[in-house]
């Protein structure tokens, strides 16, 4: 910030003031100490901006001091936010530091300043503005007032935006609507965020603004007759209640008239709700909605209500906290009248929010909507992502939509977007959950994965602990919870998977006397991969085959190149041209009782030298991604790729697992396990399964046992399988039967 002239001897005198004035107001919530941390914060501030000035010229001291103001009087905070909003420019703008605070103030207010200062910055460049916003978040779970304060400072930097110059305005114009005013309005804070539309709206709009308010201007009086002669008889009725009421009414905010001229394409002079009346009751927590209702009665003896316009957030608050019952009547000379009611405690909390909202903390609330989304951004915070823009996006779309309240069979309820499925509630509940969910039930009916929710909805989940999520998955879910922890399964199986496809390559290379870290990026690039990852993963599931080291350039035990000349692209093309090595008997080896005759290549080699086995914890079919494992003394077991023990294999022993493929033709019957669960529709489901496996698809059956369970059943059938498309097809004609579910190929831990 550039130096300025020091401040003056007169300004020295309204600055005080000003701060007086605050130090009288804040003084009956403080306790001595608090007194002198305020004044120790005004102090520092006062010799620390002394050099600085604002645009419009005054000293930059009266911006904390009013950000405090704001804090105490406009949100209702308390002593430690004064202090923290006196300093929250100090870091940033003058040679305080951190240190220095924490020495005099302690750490609560470091660390609140401290989060105050990481979230100053400009916001041009897309990622470095979701980074910024990302750091808004992460504060907001852990101190509720970094994010107050921070919309303070913001509100009061737009109440003085005029003296910056016009790009200035509108760049900071956009930046509050794409983010300080929908977070204003998920935290409920209504007046900020209804000033920061108008301010936005005067800067983008100035003639619109302009005219609208000279109409409001304009109308008064006669506003304010009408209203005078709508409550009246309300009044009358009220009293006799014996209650203590008060009624209230103001215009709508311009903001906000203006969109609805815009949307309905109606002129100011036919928008009838220019105003709302307010009739807020002051009573205890326990008998606020009985005496709510019975205003409601109240009103509609005198006036004519319209039924469609009844809103009813006292007995399901929206999700920002919102407590209100509106109801549109048809007052006098036939015109609409919007009516809220509320409680005293209702509209704290609808003026201020979430700012409010912790002063009744102590209040019993069966729904603590704040709580459930703090958790949801505590969970979103929690999942890896790979960048701020991805979170951004699941952030947001947590933070615009309408909700959804739908219910556990417990009766709890859970607040969902608007357009939410069934597999989100999964999600919602807990991610394992979500993660091995397998059939959904909805209103004791079951339902697609990604059927869409509606209010009032029962969802019970079945879950089976084989089932896991995949790429299709994010086609069923929308709420950024869930589609969050599915995209970091995708990536942690991808990741997994790819560890073969790395181990194999190290093997072919090392074979070869080629150095691994030397060429690796080499052959990633001619390959045409980005990354090492991606490379990896493709050798593995086998999108690509291993290098064949004949068709490169090679120098020294440095990879150059692929050769490229005609006669090799040729001699290429008639090499993967020819008939993949066949059937060959594998001499000598002693083989499990079902391994057969089944050809299995390590590394491209025909297994000729090695006694193998199939692993009996996950029974791979010809078809599978399969890989090798060295045992001590029982030969090369074959296991899947997606095998629980797999993991465990390859992080403690990876020098013994072989990349393995299927080859050739054979006989090999493999047993295969499968978990069926559906809706339990008594023997007849039985009796169903057996008669598709063996008379339709002449399949053996091993075993079968079924186990029912409150209205649903899991069955566990083990069959011989020739390979993985037969099993394939199993699988698909025994869920396409009716009452099944799903069918899940088990794998044993
Ligand atoms: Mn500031």
């Amino acid at each position: 910030m550039p130096k300025g002239n020091p401040i003056s001897k007169e300004e020295f005198v309204d600055i005080d003031k000003e701060f007086q004035s605050l130090l009288q107001k804040v003084k009956p919530k403080c306790n001595a100490e608090d007194i002198e941390n305020i004044t120790t914060a005004y102090k520092l501030v006062l010799e620390a901006h002394k050099f600085q000035r604002r645009k419009s010229g005054e000293p930059y001291v009266f911006h904390p001091i009013e950000v405090a103001r704001i804090c105490y009087e406009e949100l209702g905070l308390g002593a430690t936010s004064v202090v923290a909003a006196l300093l929250h420019d100090i870091v940033e703008d003058t040679d305080t530091t951190l240190e220095e605070i924490d020495q005099i103030f302690g750490p609560k207010i470091q660390r609140i300043v401290d989060g105050l200062t990481k979230l100053d910055g400009t916001y041009n460049i897309e990622n470095k503005q979701a980074e910024n916003f990302k750091k808004v978040l992460s504060s907001l779970v852990y101190d509720v007032r970094v994010v107050l304060i921070k919309m303070a400072d913001r509100l009061h930097n737009l109440r003085t935006i005029d003296s910056m110059p016009k790009q200035k305005q509108i760049r900071i114009a956009a930046e509050t609507s794409y983010i300080y005013t929908p977070l204003a309005h998920r935290l409920g804070l209504y007046n900020i965020k209804t000033e920061f539309n108008d301010i936005c709206m005067k800067i983008n709009e100035p003639e619109g603004y302009a005219d609208i308010l000279g109409k409001l201007q304009k109308t008064e009086t006669d506003r304010n007759t009408y209203i005078k002669e709508f409550i009246q008889p309300l009044s009358e009725k009220l009293e006799e209640l014996n209650i203590d009421f008060r009624v209230m009414s103001r215009p709508k905010a311009i903001s906000s008239i203006w969109n609805k001229i815009q949307k309905k394409q109606v002129p100011f002079e036919e928008i009838y709700d220019l105003f709302a009346v307010r009739i807020i009751v002051n009573t205890d927590t326990e008998k606020e909605k009985s005496y709510c209702w019975q205003i409601y009665s109240i009103i509609t003896d005198i006036y004519k209500p319209i039924p469609e316009r009844l809103k009813d957030w006292i007995t399901t608050p929206k999700s920002n906290g919102y407590e209100s019952l509106h109801t549109t009547v048809i007052g006098p000379k036939g015109r609409y009248v919007e009516v809220q009611i509320r409680s005293e405690r209702m509209d704290d909390i609808a003026e201020r929010g979430f700012a409010a909202h912790w002063k009744y903390k102590g209040v019993k609330n069966n729904n603590d909507v704040y709580d459930k989304w703090l958790d949801n951004i505590r969970a979103l915070l929690d999942t890896q992502h790979s960048d701020a823009l991805e979170f951004l996006n699941d952030f947001k779309s947590n933070l615009f939509q309408k909700e959804v309240f739908v219910f556990t069979p417990n009766g709890d309820m859970k607040i969902l977007p608007e357009g939410a499925t069934a597999l989100d509630f999964a999600f919602e509940i807990h991610s394992d959950v979500g993660y091995h969910a397998t059939a959904i039930k909805v209103n004791n009916k079951l339902v697609p994965m990604g059927h869409v929710l509606t209010n009032g909805d029962q969802i019970h989940i079945v879950t089976n602990k084989n089932q896991k999520p995949s790429e299709h998955w994010l086609k069923l879910t929308v709420t950024g919870k869930a589609r969050s922890k599915i995209r970091s399964a995708m990536k942690e199986e991808k990741r997994q998977k790819g560890i073969f496809g790395k181990e194999a390559l190290e093997r072919k290379l090392k074979h070869a006397k080629i150095n691994f870290a030397d060429n690796i990026d080499t052959l990633v690039k001619i390959n045409g991969y980005n990354s090492r990852p991606d490379y990896y993963f493709a050798l593995a599931t086998g999108d690509i085959k291993m290098p064949d080291l004949k068709t490169y350039e090679i120098e020294h035990n440095k990879i150059l190149r692929k050769k490229l000349t005609a006669a090799e692209i040729i001699q290429n093309n008639e090499h993967e041209g020819k008939p993949a090595p066949s059937d060959t008997e594998i001499a000598g080896t002693k083989k499990s009782e079902l391994a057969g005759r089944s050809n299995i290549l390590i590394d491209g080699e025909s297994l000729d030298q090695y006694e193998f086995s199939f692993a009996l914890c996950c029974n791979p079919v010809k078809g599978d991604d399969i890989f090798g494992y060295l045992t001590a003394g029982k030969g090369l077991k074959i296991h899947r790729i997606n095998c629980k023990n797999a993991t465990h294999l390859l992080a403690n022993y990876g020098y013994r697992v072989l990349k393995a493929e299927w080859a050739g033709h054979s006989q090999t019957n493999f047993i295969t396990d499968l978990s069926i669960i559906g809706v339990d529709s008594g023997p007849g489901v039985i009796q169903s399964i057996t008669n598709e496996l063996s008379s339709k698809l002449g399949i053996n059956i091993r075993s079968f046992s079924i186990e029912g369970k409150e209205g649903y059943f899991e069955g566990k059938i083990s069959v011989f399988i020739k390979n993985k498309n037969q099993l394939n097809l199993v699988m698909n004609s025994i869920n396409k039967l009716e009452g099944v579910e799903s069918v899940t190929r088990v794998i044993k831990d």
